[in-house]
């Protein structure tokens, strides 16, 4: 049997809500960003774009849909 890459359906972008791991804030960012977000109060960068679905290097504390 070939082993093979499911991919499972999912919705193409969506919002998150991340916390920050350097000062704890919440915001609100888009888990398909083409450009990095970076936290509103202390400048760490949340997310990091691939080129496809972004890298969250906060923690998602909830996702919006
Ligand atoms: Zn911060």
């Amino acid at each position: 049997m070939k082993k093979r890459k499911i991919l499972i359906p999912m919705p193409k972008s969506r919002f998150v809500k991340v916390k920050c791991p350097s000062c704890g804030n919440e915001q609100i960012i888009f888990d398909h960003a083409t450009f990095p977000a970076r936290c509103l109060v202390c400048g760490t960068v949340l997310v990091e774009p691939t080129g496809g679905k972004a890298k969250i290097l906060g923690d998602i504390v909830k996702i919006l849909g």
